[in-house]
């Protein structure tokens, strides 16, 4: 299971409502910041979420309104030391560019308080643990080395309570090296295996996001049976020219897409003030029903086959 939370949805420039591309990944105690546009601290701080635990950052490519926010949020690390370490992750252009903004502004030869650590990664898992993987993609924007990221529950085998109860296995530590697959021996002195309570293997949550984007094509493939698919939509079909000239998708386009992959939910974000959010859901939702488009604050439930909005 995944929690997204945007703090930001507003394409290239804040309007009233819409602050600059940010958004939070969680997972149990894990957290992704995914981009940070200028003024995501203060969102941060909205949201709730704060600063804690928030040490790994993935960017999707180095355009201003995706990182100028972290130089603030290093700044105020940097006095508050909420965290020790902070890794950022992305593209070596989109590094370079954070860099230069962090190193040669921020901190002007001081020597960060914090453990600064910028890794250029390449296509491929960047991030796994027991439960779960976060996988880079290419994507196509202006400049190169763009990436979306999919994060991936592994598959599980659910605990079933009434088998259990039929064995009259007690509530106890044991469960838990049961679901981890291993032999338990309880405290009657029986030996139980993981089959006499496991069910059948599940496939975990998907949920990806894909930044800037200028075209579909090559997305199909990651995108494919996401539970969530998250995407930009900065343009509306009658400025599909405009859209293709900047790099950037239509709603219709990404649709389009999260129905040839398979998605089944589809989140837009990277909103323009030139429309009404219920212009750029219309385009959508012909093509795909299960449509929501981000509102800063918004946040999402991610399971298996299932999106549930959970603020409302
Ligand atoms: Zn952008
Ligand atoms: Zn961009």
């Amino acid at each position: 299971m995944f929690e997204i939370t945007f703090l930001g949805t507003s394409a290239s420039a804040p309007s009233v409502h819409r602050g600059l591309s940010a958004q939070v990944v969680k997972h149990d105690e894990y957290r992704f910041l995914i981009d940070c546009g200028e003024g995501t601290q203060r969102q941060l701080l909205k949201s709730g979420l704060g600063f804690k635990r928030l040490n790994r950052v993935l960017i999707t490519h180095g355009h201003l309104d995706h990182i100028l926010g972290l130089g603030g949020l290093l700044s105020t690390f940097m006095r508050w030391e909420a965290i020790e370490e902070i890794e950022i992750m992305g593209g070596r252009s989109a590094l370079a560019r954070v860099g230069d903004l962090l190193f040669g502004v921020v901190l002007r030869g001081i020597e960060p308080p914090v453990d600064l650590n910028l890794r250029v990664i390449k296509p491929g898992v960047i991030f796994e643990n027991d439960d779960f993987t976060v996988t880079a993609f290419p994507v196509s924007h202006r400049g190169p080395d763009c990436f979306g990221y999919a994060f991936e529950g592994k598959p599980r085998r659910p605990f079933l309570p009434e088998k259990a109860e039929a064995l009259n296995i007690p509530p106890g530590p044991w469960r838990r090296d049961l679901v981890a697959g291993k032999q338990a021996t309880i405290p009657d002195g029986r030996k139980i295996e993981p089959d006499q309570v496991l069910g059948l293997e599940r496939p975990g949550a998907k949920l990806v996001h894909v930044g800037d984007a200028g075209q579909v094509r090559n997305l199909v493939d990651p995108v494919r049976d996401a539970d969530a698919l998250v995407i930009e939509a900065t343009y509306l079909e009658q400025d599909a020219e405009m859209g293709q000239r900047f790099g950037h998708l239509t709603a219709h386009q990404a649709a389009k897409l999260a129905f040839e992959a398979g998605v089944k939910n589809l989140i837009l974000t990277h909103i323009s003030r030139r429309y009404r959010e219920r212009n750029v859901l219309e385009e959508a939702r012909v093509i795909f029903p299960d449509v929501y488009v981000a509102r800063d604050f918004d946040t999402y439930l991610i399971k298996t086959g299932e999106c549930l909005k959970i603020n409302e």
